[in-house]
């Protein structure tokens, strides 16, 4: 019995039938199929094949029958600890105990679950250019971004409402600055047809025009924009170690109050406003936002996702922007790597708006057979950080590094996670999680949304991240197949 749809070869679905499973009752199974696991014996890597698999999506969690391998002729034996199936006299699988449950010995899907094919990067990558992304793929210009064959769909529906695709990424005009922080683009977005969950009503961004790094802040209304600007203000300076020089704008009043002149001349920096139905002199920033509204459409679109979490696309849409390259930009070059010096990794990235399922902490599972995972709808990687945003189906937020995706359709393929950089300890975990991994599930609500996550928390979360993410696969792999010894299935 599995319950992750992406698992399954050679799939039927079934309907009306249903599995007892001890104090859970009677559960609906939905389809019927093949699973080829990956297991481990004698240190090395095999394949097996289990046929007439259950497909029951609502568990969380897989289980194998003794009784059932039994009748088809394996021979299990347990002792110490541990237990092994043999097929014509040939160890198959073997399994370890834990928590009283045996688990399968099983091989990270780690090199298996980062690969895609060409069009999920560009879903991935918010629906950017096609022939951009094979690009980066070629000339390897980020990094963690493997791609297991180059299909595209012929269309790609979201693109033609979107229109993502076709917006071109804003060239610089006239003379290039040289460093960073030497000019700044800054516009104002919104207000939009409808409060984000957080409130707010419009975004701004702050866009770096040498390396073309962009960052978002979110308002409830504009007069927001002055102590969200100093709060960037410090946080741009501090990470470039230089000061502002030039801060480009149109007129409109919410840039020109004597409270933003009174800042400027404390900090040296020279306000430019364009000229009023001149906007190709603000180009950048207004082009930038246009772009960036429309990559948050195609991709609310494409999943479906409900209005008010427009925020999180947008912001995921920034995240997005920064680490891809443009025309804008030398060649090969993306924001993220002329802004920090270092290439991005990608890796960890999917599909905005996917159906999703956070691993549960051991503490939060009820009982043995309660359900280790919790439903929701991925919304971006909070910032700076490698954790994923997910809404539960409950309404609550969380930001979780175990999280199992459906990315490319509902209940077909789910599949995650892999090596992140400077992760070292890479642990093959099957089942319940232990004590010691609690910090998969923060539980601390995200309502306070989209003015205060600006950023605030990125070193916090990125230490948390390098040391202890193991995003991981929670498929047939690691999730593990409890082997249960009393034949339960
Ligand atoms: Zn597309």
């Amino acid at each position: 019995m599995c319950w992750m749809r992406g698992c399954f070869d050679d799939y039927h679905t079934t309907t009306g039938r249903s599995v007892t499973m001890g104090e859970k009752g009677s559960v609906a199974t939905a389809g019927v199929g093949t699973v080829v696991l990956n297991v481990i014996v004698h240190a090395k890597t095999r394949k097996i094949k289990l046929e007439t698999v259950l497909h029951v999506p609502t568990v969380g969690f897989n289980l194998m029958s003794v009784g059932m391998m039994e009748e088809r002729g394996a021979k299990v034996s347990f002792k110490g600890g541990k237990t092994i199936i043999k097929i014509s006299d040939k160890v198959a699988a073997c399994g370890t105990r834990r928590s009283g449950l045996y688990h399968l010995d099983m091989a990270p899907l780690s090199d298996i679950a980062a690969v895609a094919s060409l069009q999920l990067w560009h879903e991935r990558l918010g629906h950017v250019n096609v022939a951009g992304v094979k690009r980066m793929i070629k000339n390897n210009d980020i990094d963690g971004l493997k791609c297991s064959f180059m299909a595209v769909k012929d269309v790609c529906e979201p693109c033609v409402y979107g229109k993502a695709a076709v917006t071109p990424m804003p060239s610089a005009g006239g003379g290039r600055v040289t460093k960073r922080l030497q000019l700044v683009h800054w516009d104002l977005g919104g207000p939009m047809s409808e409060p984000s969950r957080g409130g707010a009503l419009h975004f701004g961004t702050f866009t770096d025009d040498f390396s073309r790094w962009t960052d978002v802040v979110f308002l409830q209304k504009k007069s927001d924009l002055l102590s969200e600007y100093k709060k960037w203000l410090i946080k741009a300076q501090l990470q470039t170690g230089t000061k502002i020089k030039i801060l480009r704008s149109d007129n409109g009043g919410e840039y020109v109050s004597n409270a933003f002149k009174a800042l400027h001349d404390e900090n040296g920096t020279t306000h430019q406003t364009t000229v009023p139905d001149t906007p190709q002199q603000n180009g950048v920033a207004e082009l930038l936002n246009r772009g960036l509204v429309e990559m948050a459409r195609t991709m609310m679109r494409h999943k479906n996702v409900d209005q008010d979490l427009w925020a999180d696309a947008i912001k995921t849409a920034v995240y997005i922007k920064n680490r891809v390259t443009s025309r804008a930009l030398p060649v090969g070059k993306t924001p993220f790597e002329l802004w920090t010096g270092n290439k991005p990794n990608v890796s960890h990235m999917r599909v905005f708006g996917s159906t999703c399922w956070v691993v549960l902490h051991k503490s939060h599972i009820d009982g043995k057979f309660g359900d280790t995972a919790a439903k929701g709808v991925f919304l971006g990687s909070p910032d700076g950080s490698k954790a994923y945003k997910v809404i539960l189906d409950d309404g609550k937020v969380v930001k979780a590094r175990s999280v199992v995706f459906a990315e490319t359709n509902e209940t077909e393929v789910a599949e995650v996670a892999e090596e992140l950089p400077g992760d070292e300890v890479v642990e093959v975990e099957t089942g319940l999680r232990s004590a010691s991994d609690g910090e998969d599930v923060d539980a601390d609500h995200d309502d306070k949304d989209d003015k205060q996550d600006d950023g605030s928390d990125k070193s916090a979360d990125d230490n948390q991240c390098m040391a202890a993410l193991k995003t991981r696969c929670v498929g047939a792999a690691e999730r593990g197949d409890h082997l249960s010894s009393t034949g339960a299935r």
